[in-house]
């Protein structure tokens, strides 16, 4: 524990009531993002399918991504908090919420998206490793750092959808060798184009089979 989890009381990562780190009112405001959803990029629907209007057509290169909860108002004040203010409570609940909603994956390893250096050093930590360690803990399945961020590539969230997929691309780089079963671990899954460049990387290093599991998910 550090020393200022002692010194500040906790605070909802939502609506920041001193007392649980989220609290009783806000944990049942957090929408459950599905099922049913797509098979195989999780966005929720009103019915079970196998490709959706959100990913028909797209080449994507992992098997299928899931989501705790849908990121709106609620879920996005909670990842706010968790990323900007670098708090281990709230990794441990979003890690709580992803076991309680997604199945465990069959997987050899969980391995994170990796985090913008320069915020990582601001925060103190990056909530996808977090996350991914919290995970490892109730899942009992290791976690591998298998990926790096390559240095003077643009965030994602600066830039337009059109031009996501492609600096994502550009941007990962495989560590290492894979094993076969992998389990990508992020907070927020948005376009899927990080989600894919991360698997398209593990995938050249010996990963077979790349599925995602994300705290929230962006719902067009
Ligand atoms: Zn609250
Ligand atoms: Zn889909």
């Amino acid at each position: 524990m550090r020393l200022i989890d002692v010194v500040l009381p906790r605070r909802c990562g939502v609506c920041g009531r001193v007392g649980a780190s989220l609290c009783d009112r806000c944990e049942p405001l957090l929408l459950p993002c599905g099922p049913p959803c797509c098979e195989r990029c999780g966005a929720p629907g009103p019915w079970p399918v196998r490709r959706c209007a959100e990913c028909s057509g797209r080449r994507l290169a992992f098997a299928s991504a899931r989501a705790a909860v849908v990121y709106e108002s609620h879920a996005r004040r909670f990842v706010a908090s968790w990323k900007e203010r670098g708090r281990r409570d709230l990794a441990v609940v979003a890690a709580g919420i992803v076991t309680a909603t997604l199945a465990r994956p069959a997987v050899d390893v969980l391995v994170f998206v990796p985090g913008d250096h320069d915020r990582q050093l601001r925060r103190g930590h990056a909530p996808a490793a977090s996350l991914a360690r919290e995970l490892s803990v109730l899942w009992e399945i290791p976690v591998a750092v298998l990926l790096r961020r390559r240095p003077g590539v643009e965030r994602q969230r600066d830039l337009p959808r059109s031009e996501r997929r492609a600096n994502a691309a550009r941007a990962f780089a495989p560590c290492g060798s894979s094993p076969a079963r992998v389990c990508l671990v992020d907070d927020v899954y948005t376009t899927g184009s990080t989600a894919t460049a991360c698997a398209t990387a593990l995938r050249k290093v010996g990963a077979r089979r790349v599925e995602v599991a994300c705290f929230a998910r962006a719902v067009r």
